[in-house]
């Protein structure tokens, strides 16, 4: 399931997307990002699923544009250290 975290405001779209069926709930992602945008746990879309997942926590859904601005200084900006830190490949951003 592709599953959608974020909003949409005059400035842009702003989502986390992550994939998860790819998502093996490692929880790398959490430990990669500095500002505790990723929970681990029962999938909030689907609670039939078994598996633990990944998913952005309620508080950080409705600022990501703001929580992840540091790390993206620029349009030149380095990989996001959550993306590199999922091996699967579960996660990106719209922005
Ligand atoms: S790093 Fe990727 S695979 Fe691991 S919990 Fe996060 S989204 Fe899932
Ligand atoms: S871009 Fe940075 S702050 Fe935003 S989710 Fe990824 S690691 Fe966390």
């Amino acid at each position: 399931m592709i599953a959608n975290y974020g909003y949409k405001d005059g400035a842009g779209d702003f989502f986390i997307t992550i994939d998860t069926d790819k998502c093996d709930g490692c929880g790398d992602c959490v430990s990669a990002c500095p500002e505790n945008v990723f929970v681990v746990g029962e999938d909030p879309n689907d609670p039939l699923r078994d598996e633990p997942v990944a998913f952005v926590s309620d508080e950080q859904r409705k600022k990501l544009k703001y929580t992840c601005n540091p790390c993206k200084p620029d349009r030149n900006r380095p990989p996001l250290p959550c993306v590199e830190a999922c091996k699967p490949r579960a996660i990106s951003h719209s922005w």
